[in-house]
C-alpha cells in the first residue's frame, strides 16, 4: 500500500513523500479516503498512530483543492504544538504548490494578544484548545462559522481535562453542515455519547 492509492492530490502526495512519509499506517489507509469522501469519522487512535497525518493530510488536500477551513480542537497545550508543528512542516513541504495556507495554534496559559495579532485575517487551519478558543471566540478574534471541518483530537483527554461544556459552546457556533473528525485512544460513555451527538453517519476506523 501506498499514499499514491488514497486519492490524496500530487502537491500533498508530493508534500508527504518530502516528510519521508512513504508507507500509511493502517489508520492512514482507513481515514484518508473516507475524509477525501466526505464522511464523518469515528476512529480509535493511539498516540504513534500516525493519527495526526491521517486527518491533516486529507485536511490540506481538501484546503488546497477547495475553500475548507478546519478547526483542531486538543486537550493540551503540548499536543497543540506538536500538531501545530506537524502541519507546518508539511506547509513548508508544500512550498510553492499550492494557494498558501494560513495555519494558527492558541493555548492558554500565555498572553492572548500576540494570538489575536497573528489571527488577523483569519486562519485556515486553527489548532486551538477549547478553553482559548472561547476567548478569542468572545474577543471577535475568531469567527468559529467560518469553519466547515472540525477535529476533535483525543477526545477522551477532552473530557478527562473536564472540557465539556466548552465543547458544547464551541459545537453551538459552527456551521451545522460541516464534517466532524473524532480521534480518541478510549471510548467510554461519556465519549460515545459526544461522538453520537457531534457526528453524522461516520465511517469507523478501530484499529
Ligand atoms: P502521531 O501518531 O500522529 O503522533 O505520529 C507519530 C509519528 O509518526 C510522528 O512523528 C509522525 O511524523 C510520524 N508519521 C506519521 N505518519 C507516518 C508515515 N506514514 N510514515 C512515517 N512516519 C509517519
Amino acid at each position: 500500500m501506498s499514499f499514491s492509492a488514497l486519492g490524496l492530490s500530487p502537491a500533498v502526495l508530493l508534500a508527504a513523500s518530502k516528510k519521508s512519509y512513504i508507507t500509511p499506517t493502517p489508520v492512514q489507509a482507513e481515514v484518508i479516503p473516507a475524509v477525501l469522501w466526505g464522511e464523518d469519522i469515528l476512529a480509535q487512535a493511539q498516540t504513534g498512530s500516525g493519527k495526526t497525518a491521517a486527518y491533516v493530510l486529507p485536511l490540506l488536500h481538501l484546503m488546497t483543492t477547495g475553500s475548507s477551513k478546519a478547526l483542531i480542537l486538543v486537550p493540551t497545550r503540548e499536543l497543540a504544538v506538536q500538531v501545530g508543528e506537524e502541519i507546518k512542516g508539511l506547509l513548508a513541504a508544500l512550498g510553492k504548490m499550492t494557494r498558501p495556507i494560513k495555519l494558527a495554534t492558541v493555548f492558554g496559559g500565555v498572553a492572548i494578544n500576540p494570538q489575536m495579532m497573528l489571527l488577523r485575517g483569519g486562519a485556515d487551519v486553527l489548532v486551538a484548545t477549547p478553553g482559548r478558543l472561547l476567548d478569542l471566540i468572545d474577543k471577535n478574534a475568531v469567527r468559529p462559522e467560518f469553519f466547515n471541518t472540525l477535529v476533535l483530537d483525543e477526545a477522551d483527554r477532552l473530557l478527562d481535562m473536564g472540557f465539556a461544556a466548552e465543547i458544547n459552546r464551541i459545537l453551538a457556533l459552527l456551521p451545522a453542515k460541516r464534517q466532524s473528525l473524532f480521534f480518541s485512544a478510549t471510548f467510554p460513555e461519556d465519549v460515545n455519547a459526544l461522538a453520537t451527538g457531534i457526528l453524522n453517519m461516520p465511517t469507523r476506523v478501530m484499529i
